[in-house]
């Protein structure tokens, strides 16, 4: 089993590469904010909640998203792994991913730390924002999340270190030179 957390602020290129490595690798895809934009999309209560969080750069709560991530593992089957996008966010969230995938006899294989500096996500955020019309793509917003990052989500660098999953991946270059480093990483695994 390939479980890959692919970690980084956000603009640092985790659904782009993501995608790369499903296609390379055939392990299954959770990106919490899709899951999250397609509740908003079908206009369910869960999206209702979400986005009033998404709007202003905040995460939802842990226990809400720690639910839907669980829920959308269970409905793999027959699974060779998987890549969480977006998952975890917080510490509370690294230790429920844990305790989730070892009580399936399983664990993260590897942390992805994308490295961005913050000047480039910026520049990324904003045309991503004008060219997809993504609500939360804002100067504002991504100001917000960019700090939301920082304090919350951050952390997680020196918690996968401490597991010893921890795998810095320069995160400026071409998407292949990115990729090129993943891969190499993953096929050590
Ligand atoms: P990005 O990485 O570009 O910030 P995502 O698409 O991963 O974007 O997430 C968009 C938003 O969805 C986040 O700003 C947050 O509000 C919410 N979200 C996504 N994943 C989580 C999570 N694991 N915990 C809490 N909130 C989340």
């Amino acid at each position: 089993m390939l479980n890959i957390v692919i970690f980084g602020a956000p603009g640092s290129g985790k659904g782009t590469q993501s995608a790369r490595i499903v296609e390379m690798y055939g392990i299954n895809h959770i990106s919490t904010g899709d899951v999250l934009r397609a509740e908003i999309k079908a206009g369910t209560e869960l999206g209702r909640t979400a986005k009033g969080y998404i709007d202003q750069g905040q995460l939802l709560p842990d226990e809400l998203i720690i639910d839907i991530l669980a829920s959308t593992l269970d409905s793999f089957k027959e699974s060779k792994g998987v890549i969480f996008d977006g998952f975890p966010r917080t510490i509370a969230q690294a230790e429920a991913l844990k305790k989730m995938l070892a009580e399936r006899s399983q664990e993260v294989s590897v942390m992805l730390d994308l490295d961005v500096p913050e000047e480039e996500l910026m520049t990324r955020l904003i045309k991503r924002g004008q060219e997809s019309g993504r609500a939360d793509d804002n100067e504002e917003t991504i100001k917000k999340r960019l700090v939301v990052y920082h304090s919350q989500t951050s952390p997680l660098i020196d918690w996968y270190k401490n597991e010893g999953k921890y795998q810095h991946i320069q995160g400026v270059g071409t998407m292949e030179d990115i990729f090129a480093e993943i891969s190499e990483v993953i096929n050590k695994i």
